[in-house]
């Protein structure tokens, strides 16, 4: 800048023509590049598929033809494996999330054998990542500010529950006993937890659940992937309930995304109406529950009670500029219900849809110019 500055002055005249000539030297290779690359036009292609137990579906609007459209495609798919598998799957041995927890049982199974009577109490130190410590930050920011409603350490609880079955629509389970959910929950609570830069301390035994954040944070890189590529020049990426927005259709009119109707199966509650880059995520009671006795079990919990979250919504919303933060929203927005839930969306600038049993919506002021009901 001041190189620059200070060349003006020394000869204006030949600088602003230099510039004049490279500035339509520029345009000119810009517009061949375009009318070359794109004949004027992205075209739109899409893929369905699974990573991070659920469909991924994409469409992408792309400067090239199929087959460079299928390696985008292709390169977001491995990039939701690798973060699954090297990062946030609990189920997954080599990612960093079962190695946290590996080291916590481990810990704790080794005080136990040593004859302590209280092993939970003791805080342990686990080595994480730069990227980890961001993530929990973030989440913890969420946990604090809802109170609890939000709370990743509850892995012992999700795993009682047997989250694999309520999977499947049909399937059975048992439910746990008072007991052995004041068992889980002994184990639980992010207020236990400290992060420091490249350290996480945490009770021994405590397991991590980062099923609330995953979707949305594999948007998140899923935007960061689509801003580096030139060559997409708009998308909607869906991975489960959570969904990225990013750039423009070629003829400018707004992305569509329909939210799912909580109680009528195939059908939509309404579509919101997005331009350019949003995150959006969408918790539901309808989305793995199994009914015992007309009682709906589901996976989202209240972990200040240890059983499926009874707020008296069935489906929460949320819009924001960041995946991470509209899946940990909408998780402790739903936990939170109607009122506390909008209170807490706001305090983010979020927008917020929230649903309950009968039937009754919520908005925030914003949310009423992005929806439409069906
Ligand atoms: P979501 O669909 O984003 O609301 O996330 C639900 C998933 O997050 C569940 O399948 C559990 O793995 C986990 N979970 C359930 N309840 C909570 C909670 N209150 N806080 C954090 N994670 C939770
Ligand atoms: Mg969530």
């Amino acid at each position: 800048m001041t190189f620059f500055a200070k060349r003006m002055t020394v000869n204006q005249t030949e600088e602003i023509t230099n510039f004049r000539f490279y500035r339509v030297l520029l345009l000119t290779i810009g517009a061949i590049l375009i009318l070359t690359g794109c004949g004027g036009r992205s075209e739109q292609y899409g893929s369905v598929d699974t990573a991070m137990g659920t469909v991924v579906s994409q469409t992408l609007y792309v400067c090239g033809d199929r087959e460079e459209a299928a390696s985008e495609t292709a390169a977001v798919m491995d990039l939701l494996t690798g973060l699954e598998r090297q990062e946030l799957s609990w189920r997954i041995e080599e990612s960093e999330v079962a190695r946290i927890n590996a080291l916590s049982d481990e810990e704790k199974a080794k005080k136990i054998s040593q004859g302590q009577e209280s092993p939970l109490r003791e805080g342990m130190s686990v080595p994480i990542s730069s990227a980890m410590g961001q993530i929990l930050q973030q989440i913890w920011q969420v946990s604090a500010d809802s109170r609890g409603a939000l709370d990743v350490t509850l892995g012992r609880l999700s795993r009682l529950w047997n989250l694999d079955a309520l999977a499947v629509e049909t399937a059975e389970i048992t439910v746990p006993t008072q007991e052995q959910i004041r068992t889980a929950l002994e184990n639980t609570g992010y207020e236990r937890v400290r992060i420091s830069p490249g350290t996480l301390e945490l009770p021994p035994g405590m397991q991590l659940d980062l099923g609330a954040v995953g979707k949305g944070i594999a948007c998140d890189r899923v935007g960061e992937y689509l801003r580096s590529r030139s060559r997409i020049t708009g998308a909607v990426v869906a991975v489960g309930g959570s969904v990225i927005t990013y750039g423009q259709k070629p003829d400018g009119s707004p992305w569509k995304v329909a939210i799912t109707h909580p109680r009528e199966e195939g059908k939509y509650l309404g579509i919101l109406s997005l331009t350019g880059e949003h995150y959006i995520s969408t918790s539901g009671d309808y989305e793995r529950y199994v009914m015992v006795d007309g009682v709906r079990y589901h996976h989202i919990f209240d972990p200040s009670t240890g059983a499926p979250a009874r707020s008296g919504l069935c489906s929460v919303t949320i819009v924001c500029d960041s995946g991470l933060l509209a899946d940990a929203l909408s998780t402790a927005c739903f936990v939170l219900g109607p009122q506390q839930g909008l209170a807490l969306a706001e305090t983010y600038g979020a927008q917020a849809l929230l649903v309950e049993e009968d039937g009754t919506v919520h908005m925030t002021d914003g949310m009423r110019d992005m929806y439409t009901a069906e």
